[in-house]
């Protein structure tokens, strides 16, 4: 929830400062107060709506007998798309890190795959994710979410992207491992040579 339209740096930020702060179990969350939780949060997008959802997440999380109980039930999916705020990119994104394999479909992936020719960037949710079901990449769809993201960010900027130049400068996180050692310096997109909008200015 706390990702949703929102810089992953910034959003480290507000889980260390929920960390210090004691307030990173569902039973915490659920007793904290809006009041409290806002200025945490700032960082993510909507402080303060975020601030009243928490804590009503926690409750349902709760309710549901935790995390671990809901991907253990019939369908997992279903189960997590029933909870405050998770839509389905959230509820995919739960699954692929959490041993269940499947694409996520975000912003960065029609970006980057949409520019490469591989989906149709406009389609919806659940047709994005059909076109993906046919794709052979041989890898798990969480490692591909993470090499698109790197990409997007790196290379396939939304309004400049970087197909002949070097990756843009790396993200300031707190815990450095981050984002230093997979992104080393380089002289341009490494799919410049199959994509076929290279040299694209802007994309719509
Ligand atoms: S060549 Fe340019 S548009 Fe194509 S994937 Fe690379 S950065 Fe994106």
């Amino acid at each position: 929830m706390l990702c949703q339209q929102s810089r992953w740096e910034r959003v480290e930020q507000v889980l260390l400062r929920l960390q210090a702060a004691e307030l990173v179990t569902w039973e915490s969350l659920l007793g904290a107060q809006p009041a409290v939780l806002t200025p945490l949060l700032s960082g993510s997008a909507y402080p303060p709506t975020r601030a009243r959802l928490l804590p009503r997440l926690a409750a349902a999380v709760l309710d549901a007998g935790g995390v671990a109980a809901l991907l253990r039930g019939a369908d997992p999916r279903a189960a997590l798309l029933a909870l405050p705020q998770v839509g389905p990119e959230t509820a995919d994104a739960v699954l692929a890190f959490t041993g269940t394999s499947v694409p996520v479909v975000d912003a960065y992936l029609r970006r980057v795959l949409g520019r490469l020719g591989l989906v149709d960037p406009t389609s919806s949710y659940g047709d994005l994710r059909a076109q993906l079901a046919v794709l052979d990449t041989g890898l798990p769809w969480e490692v591909l979410h993470g090499l698109i993201v790197e990409h997007g960010i790196h290379h396939c900027l939304t309004k400049q992207p970087r197909c002949e130049s070097a990756g843009s400068p790396r993200r300031d996180y707190a815990e450095p491992r981050k984002c230093a050692a997979h992104c080393p310096p380089c002289g341009g997109c490494p799919l410049a040579d199959v994509c076929p909008r290279r040299g694209v200015e802007s994309w719509v």
